[in-house]
């Protein structure tokens, strides 16, 4: 557990290992599997840095099947990107990012070992502290701060490739600007960004705002189906809903629409918290928890081998739907009792 960033000696050691490189020695980036705004930002936005500072073998990956959410599939750095079997094999340096622990980096987890320098770039309070250097900061909105501030200390200048990046990161692990950890740093960041030229509202339509008529068509069919139990959360209440593969399948979506069903089940005002399961396998479900802020989310997360953030976290839940409901009421009842 982090409570504050990185020490001058973690910086200092992340930069050294950078500047030892040759530009032709093997680079290998990973960020966490079903990679999200924040995942696939921080590690394009750091790859194209790389790449500013002449270095020709960066490679970006992620674990399981290859496949980009739409709305980030015309990320700039995406050539950098190759599927998991691409991944070199014996890089000189991984660089891990969103990842609070090694569970999620499914058959990548390897290569770090492997590799005899592996820089964390992460944010999330639960991280378990793996890899030879760490840069977590728990109080960071995003892992595309963390990785700013790197690039910044080997020299790279934001450009509006990098900065469209990393603002798509930020833009995404902040709900746009809302979340309680958007502090004047991260608005002075955007700033930055910004001035690069790149122009947020087109960004934010294409992330935000182009999503297939299918999509709300499923939407509306699992908000529909949503249940508030008032009593739950020791009477802070919890409303939740699930999504099944069927229903991801009679709707002909793919599993990425449902990443931001959460955002409406959690603007429930009745609720502290919120609860989204879906389905990703038979009988294997992700599982995300959210809180106003009377409760710790993580806790009930990192108890079933998860983690996230204190008012956003998950885990992977197994059996039934309605089961693995069960599991988190029982959880926040222990908790709050
Ligand atoms: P999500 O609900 O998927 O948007 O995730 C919310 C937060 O919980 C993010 O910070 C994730 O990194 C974390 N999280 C979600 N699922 C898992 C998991 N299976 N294991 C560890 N952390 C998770
Ligand atoms: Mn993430
Ligand atoms: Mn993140």
């Amino acid at each position: 557990m982090t409570l504050s960033g990185p020490i001058a000696e973690e910086w200092a050691a992340a930069v050294a290992a950078v500047r030892s490189l040759g530009t032709d020695d093997e680079i290998q980036l990973i960020c966490h599997v079903n990679p999200d705004g924040d995942a696939l930002g921080s590690m394009l936005g750091f790859g194209l840095g790389l790449a500013r500072l002449g270095f020709t073998r960066v490679r970006a990956t992620f674990p399981g099947e290859f496949a980009v959410p739409g709305p980030y599939s015309a990320l700039p750095g995406s050539a950098l990107l190759v599927p998991e079997a691409e991944a070199w094999t014996d890089p000189r340096l991984v660089a891990v990012f969103d990842v609070a622990s090694e569970s999620r980096l499914g058959g990548l987890a390897g290569r770090l070992t492997a590799a005899p320098v592996s820089v964390v770039l992460d944010h999330h309070a639960s991280n378990t502290g793996f890899g030879t250097v760490r840069l977590v900061d728990s109080a960071a909105a995003a892992t595309s701060v963390v990785a700013e501030q790197l690039l910044a200390r080997l020299g790279v200048e934001l450009d509006a490739e990098i900065a469209e990046c990393l603002y798509v990161a930020l833009a995404t692990d902040t709900g746009s600007f809302k979340f309680d950890m958007t502090t004047v740093a991260v608005h002075e960041l955007a700033a930055r960004l910004i001035a690069t030229g790149i122009r947020p509202g087109e960004i934010s339509r294409r992330i935000f705002d182009s999503r297939p008529f299918g999509a709300m068509k499923l939407t509306g069919e699992v908000i529909g189906r949503a249940v508030l139990e008032p009593g739950a959360a020791g009477g802070r209440g919890m409303v939740w809903t699930y999504a099944t593969l069927a229903d991801l399948e009679r709707h002909a979506q793919q599993p990425y629409v449902l990443d931001t069903l959460i955002d409406p089940v959690r603007a429930v005002a009745e609720a502290d918290v919120s609860v989204v399961v879906r389905e990703v396998a038979a009988g294997e479900w992700s599982v995300s928890l959210r809180s106003k802020g009377a409760v710790d989310v993580s806790g009930v997360a990192v108890s079933q081998g998860g983690g996230g953030h204190r008012l956003a976290a998950g885990f992977t839940g197994y059996g039934e739907a309605a089961q693995v409901v069960d599991t988190v009421r029982r959880l926040l009842d222990e908790y709050l009792n």
